[in-house]
């Protein structure tokens, strides 16, 4: 049992840090609602990146950069609007210009992770159950306690067998605790159903191919999976958890990294055609695009994240559907929380999480 002293003194420490996450950023009217949702994390890509491109002390540091040529002749720019261009030309031609990008603190429009530690597991938990847990504090492989959105939606009639997961790193299933509620989440080097040829050969590649096999899955393999599910199962929600651009900064591998986040562009380009092209899903299905953390903001840190390294709460999201605003990229002075995407991902489906503390997010 905890001594009453230790809650005292824990809770003189952590009062102002809690106490300074008011909600500025109250959803007043409903939310456009969908028919179909998709969430799709980037894990531990910077706002930097995906408002300005390639940052140029990092990009010319021939530590992170070997042969910064190559690498500057795809993403290097003069302008930041180009550069972003550059690494991503789906997410700057397309979503913003039909959806809105929130996260970008030049304009003081601010996204943050809500909990203390700015890691992985603390991340995904706070966006996917609407609330932080001081206890979950790292990203050990612990059965979740809290509700998640995904079961929730799992348990309503409108969606049950309609929820599916498919994420890089293969914590997630301890995250949205699969165990207990029996989602479909497909996470790490698990084998899919193996119903199709595409799929068996997803297994095969998986089992024979990929001698190497590491806590996070080539999200290429994340995203065939996924995709190949999509089409036979056709589900109302899907998370596809990608995690590469998290893995390559670690490594101090800044080219990597870089090339990681224009190939997750071109999946989401690819989604999108696949969701526009198909019945059941063109014109009623909202992606909501998003990253559980930021990273350091120096060139020096900027391979790591945590509690004690200055710009690791940073965030970002984009939302895109139908009835949602072309407003773009927004400029204006906002606070928005990562624990805040639980309730507006019911609120799209016409749904209300009751066990999220954290209110949906205004739309512009
Ligand atoms: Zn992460």
């Amino acid at each position: 049992m905890k001594s009453i002293w230790t809650c005292f003194v824990l809770g003189i420490v952590l009062t102002p840090v809690i106490a300074k996450h008011e909600f500025t950023s109250v959803a007043k009217t409903p939310l456009p609602v969908t028919r179909n949702l998709f969430i799709i994390t980037v894990d531990g890509f910077r706002w930097q990146e995906l408002f300005n491109g390639a940052d140029s002390s990092i990009l010319h540091s021939e530590k992170f950069t070997p042969d910064h040529s190559t690498i500057g002749l795809q993403y290097w720019a003069s302008s930041a609007k180009e550069r972003r261009e550059k690494l991503m030309p789906f997410f700057w031609k397309v979503i913003a210009t039909k959806g809105q990008v929130f996260g970008n603190r030049h304009w003081q429009n601010k996204v943050d992770a809500a909990n203390l530690y700015s890691l992985s597991y603390p991340g995904y938990n706070e966006m996917f159950t609407g609330n932080t847990d001081m206890q979950i504090s790292s990203n050990r492989k612990r059965k979740n306690p809290n509700i998640n959105i995904f079961e929730y939606l799992n348990r309503q009639p409108d969606f049950a067998g309609k929820v599916a997961v498919f994420s890089s790193w293969d914590v997630f299933p301890f995250i949205l605790n699969s165990e207990r509620n029996g989602l479909p989440v497909n996470s790490g080097y698990v084998a899919t159903n193996g119903e199709t040829d595409a799929q068996q050969m997803i297994n095969t590649v998986q089992r024979e191919t990929i001698t190497d096999k590491k806590a996070t899955r080539y999200d290429q393999l994340t995203f065939l999976a996924a995709r190949e599910y999509l089409q036979i199962n056709q589900p109302r929600v899907l998370c596809l958890g990608l995690g590469e651009t998290d893995e390559y900064a670690h490594d101090g591998r800044y080219d990597l990294y870089l090339q990681q986040a224009s190939q997750v562009d071109r999946m989401i380009a690819d989604l999108w055609h696949w969701v526009q092209t198909t019945p059941g899903y063109k014109n009623n299905t909202t992606f909501i695009i998003t990253t559980d953390h930021g990273r350091g903001s120096r060139t020096g840190n900027w391979t790591s994240h945590g509690e004690f390294i200055s710009g690791s709460s940073q965030a970002w999201f984009a939302v895109m559907g139908p009835g949602i605003e072309p407003a773009g990229e927004i400029k204006s002075d906002e606070q928005h929380y990562l624990q805040q995407l639980a309730q507006t991902m019911a609120g799209m489906l016409g749904q209300k999480f009751k066990q999220a503390e954290a209110p949906a997010i205004a739309l512009h």
